[in-house]
């Protein structure tokens, strides 16, 4: 039997996971040790006896043979939350393909030199009678400042600093003696940033003013909970049953906007806990906001934590360490939080389980459920999705009985329905003379609603003010010159590219022709909310885009304006259809629902139909109709038709017919493989080249199917060309071993020119 070695890393909390060490495997060990496993080993000069994580076996020691030493065993006990991490990151390189040490610092979190806040305490060190003592010494001494603390100590006999500074008016200098006599001695403790502090705080103050006012003290965090209906009830129970019996799993929840799936997962967490499991909720970043996390507080206080994308490392690396000394039981956050260093997990919950954003665009590139169904599979946990419009992927696996499929088909709340949807062919407006991009029938239910004193939201796709310039004497757009893309003007006349950046000037001619007869086309966020205002004088609105949001907060901000009804009309992008429940708001209005239909991806269809069902779902919330006005040039096309009737199983039966005779996920593995290089020649030899092997791999089999090389949808970004070849098959290990044996070809032939090559699995 060959020789095995493992390669150990020692000390994970720091950046130290780039350079592991290598051990031999004693062949008693053999069949245990994986990645992932505690070892004891000699480590350093003096071989002193340490512990370290295994994070790959392989058979070549990757080092002198000679002076490489033997593991001396496995560490006896419990498995550790970062032993698993660690095995779901060998898992994650294995299945997406990445280098192990992409992977390791994705699921660990890498400690940062930033120091926690520190609290201070003064602690008495006195017996009650020597205590006693003491102020009677201060007394005669008059050592006012001393005698105010060493009497609060007698009900207290742990102060904070600050209070004994600003209350009782001690200073730093008064205080040393007293340490130095043994009086006192002054602590501190390392206060973890919280991020949720201001919630939490204005959460149980809200509590206990309920609690109060309803008369019932103690059950305060009782209040305000609803009595599930019985669809969700069928759900809790179902589950319940089951988690109890030992069976675990995959569920997906498929239910409408506003059917209660929130209050759902809320019970199925209750019953975990009580368990003492823990629980990880992933949320879309977008819909993580102030109101969905108070929802989470509301009902669990002190044990949720959650993390966003704006804290920063040294808050993240905090929460992960709460999580770790089991001071929280419950995470919630985007993707990220996937990796919670929790140790007893008992059930991961993904909310609006079809949404993009799951999927990571960085290697590994990893899907969030996928990998939180392998990291379920290693503590038998649960793995509960949920969705109004299921992906495609996960309701065809509900259907093969892969996942367990639970339906809510009515809304949760008394009185509220689904709102009614009209489409608009865009083509007729205009035959009719409209030229607005208000159709009659979106002006008039507008007008309607401003003189009732309702809310709406205005849906457009693109941010920006026209969404490029094009020259009316040569028909050229104005392009950024580092990518193939058009540039977007602004208001402010400046123009910019939504792929790198790059901003400028509108230019006062054609930079093609010189012609000064040019002007913008299409219409962007910026420009509908001046329309709104022109069309009708006098309204208020706010916009909610990525410019307007980009700075901390700023989600929160609009957010609130618009639910505090600061302003009746909202306009954005997507980011304004994600999860918000705005009860005064009864029209949406979608200018135009086919921006998505037909951009260069076997998705566009999906995501059509979710985003607007999704925005659908925001109108009359609350027990007051509404409506939804799809504005569109394709009102025949199934995912709007599917869309407008709300019918997701129409939309799925249509869309699932598609990808099967076109072998497209979820009915085949598809396999892209993306080559780039700043130069095209060097593009075309690298790219050639990847075509090649990749015929020769396949060899004769009938069931891998090559499509390409073609150029990218868009073929240059920052400056950089990239091109495509395809590869699908039924049979996603041979996708996989392809994929193993391209690394290592394009490895060796070593491309000058600086070509670089990325594998994405979907
Ligand atoms: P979803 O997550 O499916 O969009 P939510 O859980 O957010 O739905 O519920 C929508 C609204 O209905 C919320 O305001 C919620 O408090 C309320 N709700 C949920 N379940 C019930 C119920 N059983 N009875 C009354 N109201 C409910
Ligand atoms: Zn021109
Ligand atoms: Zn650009």
């Amino acid at each position: 039997m060959p020789e095995k070695f493992a390669r150990v890393i020692i000390d994970i909390s720091h950046e130290k996971v780039d350079r592991p060490f290598s051990y031999a495997i004693p062949q008693s060990l053999e069949d245990q040790i994986k990645a992932g496993c505690r070892v004891r080993i000699p480590f350093g000069s003096g071989n002193k006896e340490r512990t370290g994580y295994v994070v790959g076996v392989s058979c070549e020691a990757g080092y002198d043979r000679d002076k490489v030493k033997p593991i001396l065993g496995l560490v006896k006990g419990s498995i550790t939350a970062e032993s698993q991490l660690i095995e779901l990151a060998w898992w994650m390189k294995e299945r997406y393909g990445s280098t192990m040490n992409q992977a390791l610092k994705t699921v660990l979190p890498v400690k940062q030199k930033v120091k926690g806040a520190e609290k201070k305490y003064v602690r008495c060190l006195l017996s009650p009678q020597d205590l006693q003592e003491a102020r009677r010494e201060a007394q005669r001494k008059k050592y006012r400042a001393r005698l105010r603390l060493l009497e609060a100590f007698s009900s207290m006999p742990v102060i904070p600093y600050e209070a004994a500074v600003h209350q009782l008016g001690l200073t730093a200098a008064s205080l040393k003696p007293l340490e130095n006599q043994g009086i006192i001695a002054i602590e501190k403790e390392n206060v973890y940033r919280d991020p949720a502090a201001g919630i939490r705080e204005n959460t149980l103050q809200k509590n206990s003013d309920c609690a109060l006012a309803a008369g019932q003290g103690q059950s305060g965090h009782d209040t305000g909970r609803p009595r599930l209906n019985p669809e969700q009830q069928a759900i809790v129970q179902d589950f319940c049953l089951r988690y109890d019996g030992g069976e675990r799993g995959i569920s997906l929840i498929h239910g409408i906007t506003g059917s209660g799936k929130t209050e759902v997962y809320m019970e199925l967490i209750d019953h975990v806990r009580s368990q003492g499991k823990e629980v990880i909720v992933l949320i879309p970043e977008i819909a993580l906001t102030y109101q969905t996390v108070m929802r989470f507080y509301k009902r669990f206080g002190q044990n949720v934590s959650f993390i966003n994308s704006r804290l920063s490392a040294g808050e993240r690396y905090d929460q992960f360490e709460r999580a770790k000394k089991k001071e929280i039981s419950i995470m919630i956050g985007p993707r990220s939080a996937l990796f919670t260093p929790f140790k007893d997990l008992g059930l991961i919950i993904i909310d609006e389980e079809h949404e993009g954003a799951y999927k990571s665009d960085s290697s590994p590139r990893y899907h969030a459920r996928d990998a939180a169904a392998f990291r379920a599979g290693q503590t038998k946990a649960s793995l509960v999705l949920g969705s109004a419009t299921p992906s495609v992927d996960s309701y065809e696996r509900a259907l093969r009985g892969e996942y367990r499929l639970y339906t809510l088909t009515q809304r949760a709340k008394k009185d509220s329905r689904l709102a009614k949807v009209h489409v608009v062919d865009l083509r007729e407006e205009l035959k009719e003379g409209n030229k607005s991009i208000f159709s009659r029938l979106l002006q008039e239910m507008m007008e309607d609603r401003l003189r009732k004193g309702q809310q709406m939201m205005l849906f457009m796709n693109r941010r920006g003010y026209s969404s490029f310039i094009s020259c009316r004497s040569c028909g050229e757009a104005v392009k950024c010159p580092h990518c193939d893309v058009t540039l977007t003007l602004h208001r402010d006349g400046r123009m910019m590219c939504h792929y790198c950046g790059y901003t400028t000037k509108k230019p006062a001619a054609c930079p093609s022709c010189g012609s000064p007869y040019i002007a913008g086309f299409g219409t962007g966020t910026q420009k509908i909310q001046a329309m709104v205002e022109e069309r009708f004088p006098g309204v208020s609105t706010l916009r909610m885009d990525l410019d307007t949001t980009s700075k901390k907060g700023g989600h929160e901000e609009i957010l609130s304006a618009f639910g505090a009804g600061e302003a009746q009309i909202l306009i954005g992008t997507q980011m304004i259809v994600k999860g918000h429940d705005f009860p005064n708001v009864t029209l949406v209005g979608v200018l135009a629902a086919d921006t998505a239909l037909y951009a260069p991806d076997f998705k566009c269809g999906e995501r059509t139909f979710q985003l607007l069902t999704q925005a659908a779902g925001r109108a009359g919330r609350d027990n007051q109709p509404g409506d939804v006005v799809i504005q569109t040039y394709a009102p025949d096309h199934y995912s709007i038709q599917a869309a407008a009737n709300q019918n997701y199983q129409m939309f799925f039966e249509r869309e699932a017919s598609f990808r099967r005779m076109l072998r497209y996920p979820p009915f085949c593995g598809l396999l892209t493989i993306q080559v780039a290089s700043g130069r095209e020649d060097a593009l075309e030899s690298s790219m050639g080249a990847v075509d090649r092997w990749t015929a020769q791999l396949r060899g004769g089999r009938a069931d891998v199917w090559v499509i390409g090389p073609v150029q990218a949808p868009v073929y240059k970004v920052n400056d950089i060309y990239r091109k495509i070849l395809y590869l699908k098959s039924e049979n996603y290990d041979i996708l996989i071993q392809i994929r193993n044996r391209l690394e290592e070809l394009w490895d060796k032939a070593g491309f000058s020119g600086g070509a670089s090559v990325q594998y994405d699995f979907t």
